[in-house]
């Protein structure tokens, strides 16, 4: 549904009224094209004393972008606090980013490097902590559709584990994606970054649930756009729209429910050489306050957008049928992190696919190899937000830091992103894509 507040606001007229009105002005978001594949200017690299971790200029020099150390108008910002480990050492934040923050160009980017907070070391624990209320605070600041992100690397580690999430961040792949902290791992990126960087999951087979229509579809488009071979599935319901995104990306679509009891021996059947990216999106509501909540409507949603995740999970996951450096992406929802009216039953659908992810990451990875992390979109322009009342919508779409919706493309960004060969680091993880809503932590 278009947004016409959005459309307004980019004209001289409606501008000049709503900022008469103190209404929010949203800008513009500038997404991935072939034609502007990247932010457009210099990243300019600075350090907030001494580095705790090695190799950030050569992260930084395979970002895409040329890296400087001093220009009037950086299309991105790059700190390096790492080193940062007292309270006196957060100045040298603010001594970095104070004179340069204002001169940031419109829709850029500013990436916080820190380090996980120790759990024996207090000052250095509340000083990276306290990163995070910058980072959160700055990204409510900077307006004009830039984005703020605090990336935890390991102490000591390299800055190589973080090539693929600096990709991301700092590109237009991101442009909902703001005040998130992205916490990676020390595990080594594996293959490393691929052969073609335009077509990274080359040679690699997908499937996508839920992918007949909305975010679903918008996901296999992004992998196939990224050379995977996709598999759309959906429900036997759905089948038509299901083959007319199959045929529109050159996909092959899988008619299936996914509560299906054979529904894992269905998908292993489908794909013989085995699976290497596999993205739980199907989902449901079933909207009543639990007072008037029937039992078949906490049932349903807790089936669909939990239940069958964690079955088909353990018994493809079991079967080896997720090939060794594979990737396993759930959908989960605001709602499961700030808690929403009437979606008891869905938000603890969502709550419970985080709780799945942060378990299961680390032991998927040691046991097969594979990472579990999830997308966490907040309010995104589909079928199913076209279908909240009209007032509920217009707060949803503005209660962000972009004071906009998020389309499905950036969601299926975030999803392409966890599935790049070398986001091995990147495991465990909850990224919200939601222009930093109000809503949740
Ligand atoms: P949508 O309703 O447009 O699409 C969901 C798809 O899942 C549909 O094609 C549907 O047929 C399919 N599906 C439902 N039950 C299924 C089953 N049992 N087996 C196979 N397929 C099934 O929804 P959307 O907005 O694209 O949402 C996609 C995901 O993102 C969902 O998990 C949703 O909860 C989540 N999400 C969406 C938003 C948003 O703002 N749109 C926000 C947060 C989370």
């Amino acid at each position: 549904m278009a947004d016409r507040y959005l459309h307004l606001t980019g004209t001289a007229p409606g501008r000049f009224l709503t900022r008469r009105l103190g209404l929010p002005q949203p800008a513009p978001l500038r997404r991935w094209t072939l034609e502007t594949p990247r932010l457009e200017g210099p990243l300019l690299h600075l350090t907030a004393g001494a580095s705790a971790v090695t190799g950030v200029a050569e992260a930084l020099s395979r970002s895409g972008l040329p890296v400087v150390g001093d220009t009037d108008r950086p299309a991105a910002i790059v700190l390096d606090a790492t080193g940062v480990a007292t309270a006196a050492g957060l100045g040298d934040v603010h001594g970095a980013l104070h004179p340069v923050v204002r001169s940031l160009a419109p829709g850029g980017r500013i990436v916080a490097l820190g380090t996980v907070p120790s759990p024996d070391d207090h000052h250095q624990a509340a000083a990276q902590q306290a990163l995070e209320g910058f980072v959160r605070s700055l990204g409510k600041e900077t307006g004009r559709g830039s984005t703020v992100q605090l990336v935890r690397i390991p102490v000591g580690g390299a800055a190589q584990a973080a090539e693929s999430t600096l990709r991301f961040l700092l590109s237009p792949r991101s442009a909902y994606v703001s005040g998130q902290v992205i916490e990676l791992t020390t595990a080594t990126p594996g293959p490393g970054p691929a052969a073609d960087p335009a077509a990274p999951l080359t040679g690699r087979t997908a499937l996508v649930t839920g992918a007949a229509r909305g975010i679903g579809a918008a996901v296999a488009s992004v992998l196939a756009r990224d050379g995977a071979r996709v598999i759309v599935l959906d429900v036997p319901g759905a089948r038509e729209e299901l083959e007319r995104t199959a045929d529109r990306l050159g996909a092959t679509a899988l008619p299936l429910d996914i509560t299906a009891p054979d529904a894992a021996g269905r998908i292993a059947a489908a794909v013989p050489d085995g699976l290497d990216v596999l993205v739980h999106n199907a989902g449901i509501t079933r909207d009543r306050r639990l007072a008037n909540m029937p039992s078949d409507r906490w049932a349903s949603v807790i089936e669909v957008n939990l239940d069958s995740v964690l079955r088909t999970t353990d018994e493809l996951l079991k079967a080896g049928v997720i090939a060794r450096g594979g990737r396993i992406v759930a959908t989960a929802s605001i709602a499961g992190i700030a808690g929403n009216t009437g979606q008891t039953n869905y938000a603890a659908s969502k709550a419970g696919i985080i709780g799945l992810v942060r378990s299961l990451g680390p032991r998927a990875a040691a046991d097969h190899g594979v990472t579990v992390n999830a997308v966490a979109p907040g309010f995104i322009e589909t079928r199913m937000t076209a279908a909240v009342p009209l007032f509920i919508r217009e707060a949803g779409r503005r209660m962000n830091s972009l004071s906009q919706g998020g389309l499905p493309v950036d969601v299926a960004e975030a999803v392409a992103w966890f599935a790049q060969p070398d986001s091995t680091a990147v495991n465990g993880q909850v990224l919200r894509v939601c222009g930093q809503s109000l809503l949740g932590a």
